[in-house]
């Protein structure tokens, strides 16, 4: 038996596990200490995934999906699993549906833990000690992201009748007691049924938050997609150029919010020095804060945001908050196969940390740095089966990121291989488009 635990931060997931892994022989995966494990066993993923938390880069979910799929494939045989902190979103939970069916097993049921957000903001001021995050503006926040987020979470396990909701606005040995009898009824096959208050809250949280605006927006709002190795960040800055736009992108945003020790810097950098992933609203916030500068006004290019559906409807909301919208994504497109080969022939200097190509940028001397005369090495996430990995990942989150635009009707996708110089030519002609149209024309 394989159970997901879902809830918000206060929601008490930790010890009611706890109280019944033993009973049910099941082995509790929390994302928190795969995390923490990998970093520390130095796995090639878990040293990757320090990298970017080091270098103040959002880890993207391929990474931690990844990181689940080796846990789950390194397990003792048993019972079964309950899983704390994941799926987070609906990708990953078809992700996890994938993983397990490729295992010959299957995720019995997603048991929500239901408790009304006053509760939660109760239960966490008692919290002791208090944890840097605990502020009551700040977990607001948190709570009203984490319900955008599951709330396709929800819908996905309701759609594949494995949805259960779990009354959790009671004394701790009383939950227990109604988890524990789930889990009794799972086991035997048995879901418990809606009640009309179940449902009430499902329509609830499963509806839309708002209208998208009706007049057309003349700025150039860009969102630019495009995977591991596909130039991304070299169009950006071709695109900024040329357009006057600021270039935003996430690493930026990270490094310039610890820089100048901003709330919501001070905030992601205490999530990175304990090895966490920095939570999306706080990342969403940054967001927020950088596209209502004036700089902004008339258009921005962002690159490394949104990396999932969750993600572009938190960025609508953003954007709705300040009579905005996104106008334009364009999709930079690049085959597997190329992909893998400009990235595994990247090394980089031991010393000097000059990067060279094996085939693009090529050392004068093989192995040897022209700069410093050191050694030259490939990075663990250069390597062919990482670069495959990440692919893999990168499409599986990228897809449904790619339809929910297409259905917007905002998305261009532009051919990133061949001569660079053709590639920036279609990439300004693709956006010199959403600038001449109103946003309303594009629409298909
Ligand atoms: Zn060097």
């Amino acid at each position: 038996m394989n159970i997901a635990l879902l809830g918000p931060t206060g929601s008490g997931k930790g010890s009611l596990i706890h109280s019944v892994v033993d009973r049910f022989g099941l082995h509790p995966i929390a994302l928190g200490d795969v995390l923490r494990q990998k970093a520390t066993y130095g796995t090639a993923l878990g040293l990757l995934t320090r990298e970017f938390v080091q270098n103040g880069e959002l880890v993207p979910d391929e990474y931690v999906d990844a990181m689940v799929e080796e846990c789950f494939r390194h397990l003792p045989a048993g019972n079964g699993t309950i899983l704390d902190g994941f799926p987070r979103t609906a990708g990953q939970a078809r992700f996890l549906d994938d993983l397990l069916a490729d295992l010959g097993q299957k995720l019995d049921a997603a048991i929500y833990l239901n408790l009304p957000e006053h509760v939660i903001l109760e239960r966490v001021a008692r919290r002791e000690p208090q944890r840097h995050d605990d502020e009551p503006h700040i977990l607001r926040h948190r709570l009203h992201v984490f319900r955008r987020m599951v709330g396709p979470v929800l819908k996905h396990y309701y759609d594949t009748g494995r949805l259960v909701l779990l009354h959790a606005d009671a004394p701790a040995h009383e939950v227990q007691l109604s988890l524990t009898q789930v889990l009794d009824g799972v086991a035997a096959g048995k879901h418990p049924a809606f009640s009309e208050h179940d449902f009430n809250f499902l329509e609830q949280i499963l509806k839309p938050r708002f209208e998208p605006p009706t007049t057309p927006d003349p700025a150039l709002n860009l969102v630019l997609l495009g995977g591991p190795g596909s130039g991304k960040g070299t169009q950006a800055e071709a695109v900024c150029k040329t357009f006057h736009l600021p270039h935003v992108s996430t690493g930026d945003l990270f490094r310039d919010n610890i820089k100048r020790q901003t709330e919501l810097g001070r905030l992601a950098k205490g999530y990175m020095d304990r090895g966490e992933l920095v939570p999306d609203d706080v990342t969403e916030r940054m967001v927020a804060a950088r596209l209502a500068q004036p700089d902004a006004a008339h258009g921005f290019v962002l690159d490394g945001f949104p990396r999932t559906v969750s993600q572009a409807e938190a960025l609508d909301e953003i954007l709705h908050a300040i009579n905005k919208k996104v106008t334009g994504v364009v999709h930079l497109e690049v085959g597997d196969e190329e992909i893998v080969r400009r990235l595994s022939g990247r090394r980089i200097c031991r010393q000097c940390q000059a990067p060279f190509h094996m085939i693009f940028k090529k050392p004068r001397r093989e192995g040897v740095c022209n700069h410093c005369g050191g050694p030259l090495y490939q990075r663990d996430d250069d390597k062919a089966e990482t670069i495959l990995v990440r692919l893999k990942n990168y499409h599986r989150q990228t897809t449904p990121l790619i339809a929910y635009y297409r259905t917007a009707g905002v998305l261009t996708e532009v051919k990133g291989e061949g001569e660079l110089t053709a590639i920036r030519a279609a990439m300004l002609a693709a956006v010199k488009l959403f600038s001449e149209e109103p946003a309303s024309a594009t629409v298909v």
